[in-house]
């Protein structure tokens, strides 16, 4: 099975190209942000928990994400893998994550990372607040905690597949249909 991971900043594109990369290559994708966007909306006592922690651009508990990420896996047997998209974002996390694969007797296809500079994610994340309406995109303050969660607890996961020989960046910038191009030639050379 393919284990393909999405990776980048928040604001990087990672849900507008997951959606044409899911069809193209027959893979499940699975956001942790949607998935605990649908827990808050139906008002589970997770997604209660979640909602206080998105709202100020912090990230939810490890254990949290890796069981819905765990639930998935364990409810999508026949798929012919998985796009993950917002998870792993901690070094735990990762390392969870192998620990997973291992016990399956899988390992990481590839980290495809969508590399965009900090002024272009909250030039993007304020453009999407109006059209969406995210809590989490709602503020300059909460954008600059996100995105320095981000280089504090995401970034480090770059020279951890690095040294995997996992790691796969593609330019963020440009119209869509350029990134697209981009992301879709670093999937397929991992096929
Ligand atoms: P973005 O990529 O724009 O940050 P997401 O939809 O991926 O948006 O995530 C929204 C929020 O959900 C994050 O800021 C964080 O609070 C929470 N979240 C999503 N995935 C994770 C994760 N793997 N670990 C911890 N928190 C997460």
């Amino acid at each position: 099975m393919k284990y393909f991971i999405l990776f980048g900043p928040p604001g990087a594109g990672k849900g507008t190209h997951a959606a044409p990369l899911e069809k193209e290559f027959n893979l499940l994708h699975i956001s942790t942000g949607e998935l605990l966007r649908k827990e808050i909306a139906a008002g589970t006592e997770l997604g209660k928990q979640a909602a206080a922690l998105i709202e100020k651009g912090d990230l939810v508990p490890d254990a949290v994400v890796e069981g819905m990420i765990a639930n998935t896996f364990a409810a999508n047997p026949d798929v012919k893998g998985f796009l993950l998209d917002g998870f792993p974002r901690t070094v735990q996390q990762a390392m969870d994550l192998d620990e997973m694969l291992e016990s399956r007797d899988e390992r990481v296809t590839g980290v495809i990372s969508l590399m965009i500079p900090d002024e272009e994610i909250k030039t993007r994340i304020q453009g999407r607040a109006q059209i969406e309406g995210r809590a989490d995109d709602a503020s300059d303050e909460i954008i600059a905690n996100r995105i320095r969660n981000y280089h504090a607890k995401t970034e480090p996961l770059i020279e951890i597949y690095k040294e995997k020989g996992l790691y796969f960046e593609v330019d963020g910038v440009g119209s869509i249909d350029e990134v697209q191009d981009r992301v879709f030639a670093a999937v397929n050379k991992l096929f």
